[in-house]
């Protein structure tokens, strides 16, 4: 996501870099670099135009900085202008005063909504409340179950119409054949709302009916559905894969069922970033989530300002310690830091512990995707092999408890037994044992030395 937009806009900087001032005809290079750069990523003509023009009009302007370079200042202005058009400050799901509160999810099929149902559930599950999801996508023969195995999955309860449990009859049903129909999604969605506030469901999450492409019955229905449930939020969930698309669908949407955000599908995918930085200027409304995988815990908070700073490559450092506060045990993430600190060896042992939080977290590609600097080394992230990670981890494995704080002690026989028991080469097993032993020489300079060596592409 992203990538060549990052790198397009990093081009555009390194060459104000060499200027000890802006000239205009510098300020006007610059802005369109920016231009193409946005309308290759997909970004919408009118974004685009919105968007150079405030840097233009910024970069001439009066904000003359001591402290700042132009190359920084256009930086530093550029970065304000994404967080604005990502949406501002971050926005937070707005919750009823009297629950249950209710979320609608609308959007075209295929968008992602019925696994973002789950990940939301899961989500707000974690945070103490008692979510409900609801199948209002009696459309698809298969949505209904579909939901009930993400509901499953999620560990959240759905609510969804049962055969026994029919609204308007239909002779297919009663015979038990045919495709499933289970009458108004309308109502559907109406009862779930008070059979959560009979049960002490506080939260109920309404995944609907999408189509292929925007159509009116659609828009109609998911409008009364929001309209007779009275819903607190109308996400509108977006794939993020689909480019210039991006804006008409979400102007449908905008328009027709009526939106109080967006959220972000797909965004794990290499699409070029378009929608993203479109929607919220398009439909006004700020995006709230980011469905960044296939699995429940696939799913972030969206910050408009960590978002702008990953696409002009400044690293999403919180973001990056917020997943890693999520898989460290704490006291597992301490005893590792005293023993940094005491300069004590480094054991295979400790290795195996940070491999299986590294992989708690997520894909060690997307981790590293996040970090400062990494966007100039693409090339070699994308060589990077999480299969590659699983050898390593099998080699760990094969040694013996002795071995693992011992690594100094693994001689022929031992690697040869090592290599046979994870089906690698004993030249693999050299070569680990090897970097091993310059990562732990390494740590313990650095806890001598008192700091970790500069990170490239951090500022400072
Ligand atoms: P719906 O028709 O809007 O309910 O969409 P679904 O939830 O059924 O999702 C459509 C497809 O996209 C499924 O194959 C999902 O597994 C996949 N999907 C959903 N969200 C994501 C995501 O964030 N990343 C990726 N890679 N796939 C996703």
């Amino acid at each position: 996501m992203f990538n060549s937009l990052s790198d397009r806009l990093s081009n555009t900087f390194r060459n104000l870099k060499r200027r000890g001032t802006l000239s205009e005809s510098d300020v006007n290079a610059t802005v369109r670099d920016i231009r193409v750069a946005l309308l290759e990523a997909d970004v919408a003509l009118p974004v685009v135009k919105q968007f150079t023009g405030r840097i233009r009009e910024r970069a001439l302007g009066a904000e003359v900085s001591e402290a700042l370079n132009p190359a920084q200042q256009v930086v530093k202005i550029v970065n304000e202008e994404l967080v604005g058009i990502l949406g501002g400050a971050t926005r937070r799901l707005n919750l009823a005063k009297n629950p249950p509160t209710v979320i609608m999810l609308a959007g075209l099929q295929g968008s992602g909504k019925t696994t973002l149902a789950g990940k939301l559930g899961y989500w707000l599950k974690e945070q103490g409340h008692a979510p409900l999801l609801v199948a209002a996508d009696l459309q698809r023969p298969n949505a209904v179950t579909q939901l009930e195995v993400v509901g499953e999955r999620a560990g959240v309860p759905v609510f969804a119409p049962e055969r026994g449990n029919v609204f308007g009859h239909d002779a297919a049903l009663e015979t038990g054949e045919g495709t499933r129909s289970f009458g108004d999604p309308v109502d559907v969605a109406v009862d779930s709302v008070t059979h959560a506030r009979d049960k002490g469901y506080d939260i109920v999450i309404i995944d609907t009916a999408g189509r292929l492409a925007v159509d009116v019955d659609l828009m109609r229905q998911a409008h009364d559905i929001r309209v007779e449930t009275a819903a607190h939020e109308v996400l509108f969930v977006i794939d993020a894969m689909i480019g210039q698309a991006a804006v008409e669908t979400a102007k449908a949407f905008a328009d027709g069922v009526g939106i109080t955000g967006t959220v972000l599908t797909k965004l794990d995918g290499d699409a070029r970033g378009g929608a993203a930085l479109s929607v919220a200027t398009v439909t006004g409304e700020p995006i709230l989530f980011a469905s960044t995988g296939e699995q429940v815990k696939d799913f972030e908070i969206f910050h408009p300002d960590r978002m702008a700073g990953r696409i002009l490559d400044m690293g999403d450092v919180l973001t990056l310690i917020e997943q890693a506060e999520k898989a460290f045990d704490q006291v597992q993430a301490k005893e590792m830091a005293r023993k940094f600190m005491a300069a004590e060896d480094f054991t295979f042992e400790d290795f195996l512990q940070q491999m299986q939080a590294i992989k708690k977290m997520g894909s060690l590609k997307q981790m590293l995707g996040m970090m400062p600097g990494m966007q100039q080394m693409r090339a070699q992230l994308d060589a990077l092999d999480d299969r590659e990670f699983d050898r390593v981890e099998a080699m760990v494995h094969s040694m013996t408890p002795f071995e693992r704080n011992h690594p100094k002690q693994i001689n022929g026989s031992r690697r040869a037994r090592i290599a046979r028991g994870s089906g690698v080469t004993v030249s693999e097993v050299n070569q680990l044992l090897e970097r091993f032993g310059q990562a732990q020489k390494m740590m313990k300079q650095m806890s001598k030395g008192g700091g970790m060596p500069g990170m490239p592409g951090m500022p400072g």
